[in-house]
């Protein structure tokens, strides 16, 4: 009896998410299989079921970060680290992958992050290039692909409690060159704002802001480590004031916005000092435009505005040292909000758009079907 696998299928934008057989891979030179155990649900997904990114070959497996044990290998496999992968270890890959570092992208202005051979798991592979989404039983290993061990002291929940958030918030905290006791300004503080909150205290930040609309979140930032919390129930120019109250009237150093919402960055040009910088990773979709002034918000106040596509294998590869180091300092594990089997990925992308909790895990362990 050949082996089967279960994965659920975005079949198109605004397409319930449907549960879709598929055969055991036969693995080529240089690859591996996973057995998932966790996959997370992240606002990319909700994003991407909307049909919001373009370039997405629909029908796709969808989750782009995940932890999975190696069934399989075909070929000796290692990691950056020269440790060999074995059978049996626990793993997670840098979703990101197919940087081809022959192009002007790669070599010129090394920036792979924008390579155009970039492919990344559960976003830009369609269900005919294979099982290379998380929200599948098992998830194939390409040749090439970085996966590392998550250490023996960090918990697979609390890697991908912190997930792509803490990945894309690391790009961000290093793109905002954060010095030691500068204020920081985060609006939205979902995955990735949350893991921005805990890194730029780690980083040694004086006043941490968090800006968003929905209290559990504010008050869950103040354990990540912001210092104040301004809510969006309170009027945009009264926002203003009460950040400019914290900074002697000048505004923050830095502020990285992680919301998504276009007016956040015009208030991002307005709560920053003058001269201070800006950073931009809450747009990895579409989300629509805004009205900047360019006079007043960026040249005469001197701004450094910089934007944050996706990440790199170091982001990656420091996010899991990180996770492994400060895990029971930051509380990266308690983010996941809810865990559903495979077959309740709908309900698990409903909670997330909902934002009745900030991550949602599909956990493989507890499905009772067919499994390699
Ligand atoms: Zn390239
Ligand atoms: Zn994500």
């Amino acid at each position: 009896m050949p082996k089967t696998c279960l994965a659920a299928v975005m079949p198109a934008p605004n397409a319930p998410v449907e549960l879709r057989e598929f055969p055991e891979p036969e693995l080529e030179p240089g690859a591996a299989l996973l057995d998932t155990m966790y996959s997370e649900v992240c606002g990319t997904d909700v994003h991407l079921q909307h049909g919001k990114l373009s370039g997405v070959p629909y029908p796709i497996i969808p989750g782009h970060v995940s932890v999975g044990t190696v069934a399989k290998t075909r070929g000796p496999l290692k990691t950056v680290d020269g440790d060999s992968i074995k059978e049996g270890d626990v793993v997670t890959f840098l979703d990101v992958h197919e940087t081809c570092n022959h192009c002007y992208h790669c070599l010129v202005a090394r920036q792979p992050n924008r390579c155009p051979s970039r492919r990344v798991y559960g976003i830009t592979y369609s269900v005919n290039d294979g099982l290379l989404g998380g929200w599948s039983q098992a998830i194939y290993m390409k040749p090439g692909v970085k996966m590392i061990h998550i250490p023996a002291a960090l918990a697979p929940e609390t890697f991908i409690g912190g997930g792509c958030g803490i990945v894309t918030a690391l790009h961000a905290v290093d793109l905002a060159r954060l010095r030691l006791g500068e204020s920081v300004a985060v609006l939205g503080v979902g995955p990735v704002g949350q893991s921005t909150v805990a890194l730029a205290s780690l980083s040694g930040a004086g006043e941490i802001v968090a800006v968003d609309g929905v209290a559990d979140r504010l008050a869950y930032a103040r354990r990540m480590g912001a210092t104040q919390t301004v809510s969006l129930d309170t009027p945009r120019k009264e926002r203003l004031s009460q950040v400019h109250g914290m900074t002697r009237g000048r505004g923050v150093d830095v502020v990285i916005e992680c919301s998504g919402h276009p007016d956040a960055v015009s208030e991002a040009l307005d709560l920053v000092r003058d001269g201070g910088r800006v950073v931009v990773c809450g747009h990895y979709t579409d989300n629509g435009a805004v009205e900047i002034h360019p006079h007043y918000q960026i040249n005469r106040k001197h701004v450094e505005l910089r934007g944050c596509w996706g990440s790199r294998y170091e982001h990656f590869h420091r996010a899991v040292e990180i996770g492994a180091r400060f895990g029971g300092e930051k509380p990266w594990r308690e983010m996941v909000g809810g865990k559903y089997r495979l077959e309740d990925s709908a309900v698990a992308l409903g909670a997330v758009e909902e934002r009745s909790v900030v991550k949602a895990l599909i956990a493989m362990g507890t499905f009772s079907g067919v499994s390699f």
